[in-house]
């Protein structure tokens, strides 16, 4: 933790007991348990702590949240993840500095993550009441033209003969992608569509590049057998990361094939596919606001190695980029099966 996040305990601690912050031990307050809920009045609130309650809501309430901070990237709602819990499993979320809503799935306390909250203004009220969240989320697949080609034939190692073979095999990569996509958010309220398919109103967009992309960014991976740090995929533009929430319904990813040169075992396609299929997914789950997580899973930050294999998404603590760099926040849950729950409408309602 940082310096100031220290501080920013000790008062409420110093606040809450009376008693001087060296003798309290920041560990003793939960903030699931032991703090008072910010008031819903639409008055700016000066919020202290990481994580803050925000009061008990039904289910169909829609809330207002605005947070006003030049620290933190994003704001994210949690439920307690058990009764008398110290720790929070992320239901919804959205920017800050401009308001978002949120409306409320199942009926529970929520709580408030703010992941730099040093001197931010939280104002809380009630949303429009006939506000729905999606039902679910389009993603359509976009493939370059000669895209693994132009990301894995090396003059100095190929001849034409390979670069046939790679062209050969473009079409039988770009649905294996697409197959295996669909297979990871299968049962979930998201559709994956093809190049081919026709288009809908709204969607994303996660679109395959040939490039070899070296600067780093949140996707960095080293490329085996070198120091070299690839960028594997990332969301658009550069520097958004994730949509915390999924307010976005069109935003846009990009997966950078050329990043993977060198990784596969090129006489099995499936190991090509593998790969970029679990970072279309990656990204895709960064479109729908899913941060990276301390457990080996889709949402695992360093992608290359762990993506060998088939992984899903998994419930993990998450890892968020604060000042001092990555650090896992042990008392808060990303589970995406969950999430999905509480971001999209039931198709009932
Ligand atoms: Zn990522």
């Amino acid at each position: 933790m940082s310096a100031p996040r220290k501080f920013a305990l000790c008062f409420v601690a110093a606040a809450l007991g009376g008693v001087s912050c060296d003798s309290v031990p920041q560990e003793q307050i939960n903030p699931f348990t032991d703090l008072e809920p910010l008031p819903f009045d639409g008055t700016p609130q000066v919020v202290l702590s990481e994580i803050s309650p925000i009061g008990k809501h039904r289910a169909g309430e829609v809330l207002r949240i605005t947070v006003t901070t030049d620290r933190a990237g994003a704001a994210y709602l949690l439920e307690p993840d058990e009764p008398r819990t110290t720790a929070g499993v992320i239901v919804g979320g959205g920017p800050v500095n401009r308001p978002f809503v949120y409306r409320v799935a199942r009926e529970s306390e929520l709580f408030l993550l703010l992941e730099s909250p040093d001197g931010a203004s939280v104002v809380l009220e009630p949303g429009p009441r006939d506000y729905q969240p999606p039902r679910g989320q389009n993603i359509v697949l976009e493939f370059e033209t000669d895209f693994l080609t132009e990301a894995l034939f090396d003059p100095e190692l190929h001849d034409s003969a390979d670069r046939d073979v790679l062209l050969s095999i473009e079409p039988a990569v770009r649905s294996g992608i697409l197959a295996r996509m669909r297979a990871i958010f299968s049962d979930t309220p998201v559709t994956l569509l093809g190049p081919d398919d026709p288009r809908p109103d709204t969607f994303s967009v996660i679109s395959y590049s040939g490039l070899r992309v070296t600067e780093s960014g949140p996707d960095a991976a080293v490329a085996p057998g070198s120091e070299e740090i690839v960028l594997l995929g990332e969301v658009l533009p550069r520097g958004r990361g994730i949509d915390p929430g999924n307010q976005d319904p069109k935003d846009q990813a990009v997966v950078y094939v050329g990043s993977f040169r060198g990784t596969f075992v090129m006489d099995a396609v499936n190991n090509i596919i593998n790969p970029l299929a679990a970072t279309g997914a990656h990204e895709a789950g960064h479109l729908l606001g899913l941060n990276h997580t301390a457990l080996d899973g889709l949402m695992t930050r360093n992608l290359s190695f762990a993506f060998q294999r088939q992984l899903d998404f998994q419930r993990s603590q998450i890892v968020l980029d604060v000042g001092t760099g990555p650090e896992i926040l042990t008392n808060v849950i990303q589970d995406p099966r969950l999430y999905f729950d509480r971001i999209f409408s039931a198709a009932t309602e």
